[in-house]
């Protein structure tokens, strides 16, 4: 019987992998047939390579799973390879049958269903996966009416992962779920944005700050990336002050997190 613990350790059995862009892969793990991971929105697991010897200290890293509730028997993680990360080396030369050390799931932040009219999302690369989770958890429950405006940044059109997937759950919930795309460099071929994420496309594409206490922006991607726009988070625990474009706009702290 394979389950999830935030008290030990517990190793999954690796059942799919698959590359869904040039540098992030989609890993499936099994669980029990009828189980489903069963977790919050915006909940994380931890991986661990356990090291090889006793004294030395394991590595361990947080992974946010983008299976929805619903799903049974398997869940799923999209992790971004870093040629010089010590985890994403590890993963990356991982094959299915392979057994990997999860353990969680720890709420990163609680999503409390429409309690906000309008939530926005904006998201680079990989920083998607905890965004899948509210979002799923939104549109899969048709009593919560709250509409999700999503901005996902990534370099080139070709880097953008689930993209079909993303378009699809557009394409069957209008009303309530709108994604734009911006790529720092493009062809004539591309439709949506090109550049970096600047105030103007906030403006465009986010929630009003006017909604006030109306409106909600999750803010995830790389660290730059959310130093510029909402000012750099502080530590694992710690928000630190809202500054950057966000603040600009007149946008309040508490109306922001940065994942
Ligand atoms: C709560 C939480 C949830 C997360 N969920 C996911 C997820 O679902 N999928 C996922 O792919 N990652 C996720 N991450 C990031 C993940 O935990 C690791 O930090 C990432 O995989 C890199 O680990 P590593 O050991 O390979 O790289 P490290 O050895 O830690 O870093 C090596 C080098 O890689 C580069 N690097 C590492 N991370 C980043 C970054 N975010 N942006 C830019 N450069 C970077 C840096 O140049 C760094 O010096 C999450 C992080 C947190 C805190």
């Amino acid at each position: 019987m394979t389950q999830i613990s935030q008290d030990k350790f517990t190793p999954f059995e690796i059942i799919k992998i698959e590359r869904i862009s040039p540098r992030v892969f989609l890993l499936r793990f099994k669980l029990n047939e009828n189980e489903g991971l069963n977790i919050l929105p915006l909940s994380s697991i931890i991986i661990q390579i356990p090291p090889e010897n006793e004294k030395d200290e394991p590595t361990l890293r947080y992974y946010t799973p983008t299976t929805s509730k619903n799903v049974k028997g398997y869940f799923e993680l999209v992790i971004k390879e870093y040629s010089a990360g010590m985890m994403t080396k590890y993963i990356s030369k991982l094959k299915v049958g392979d057994l990997v050390q999860i353990k969680g799931p720890y709420l990163i932040h609680e999503y409390t269903p429409n309690s906000k009219k309008e939530i926005g999302m904006i998201a680079g690369g990989t920083g998607f996966t905890p965004m899948l989770q509210v979002i799923n958890a939104i549109l899969n429950n048709k009593d919560d009416k709250t509409v999700i405006k999503m901005l996902f940044a990534n370099k080139t059109s070709k880097d953008i992962p689930l993209k079909d997937y993303f378009d699809n759950l557009e394409d069957n919930n209008k009303k309530q779920f709108n994604i734009s795309y911006i790529v720092d460099s493009s062809d004539s071929s591309w439709k949506g944005e090109t550049g970096y994420i600047t105030k103007d496309i906030i403006k465009k594409y986010m929630p009003s700050p006017k909604l006030q206490n109306e409106g909600f922006i999750y803010i995830v991607g790389p660290p730059k990336m959310i130093e510029i726009i909402s000012g750099p988070k502080m530590s694992f625990t710690e928000q630190g002050p809202l500054s950057g474009f966000l603040k600009e706009l007149g946008y309040k702290a508490e109306n922001v997190f940065k994942f």
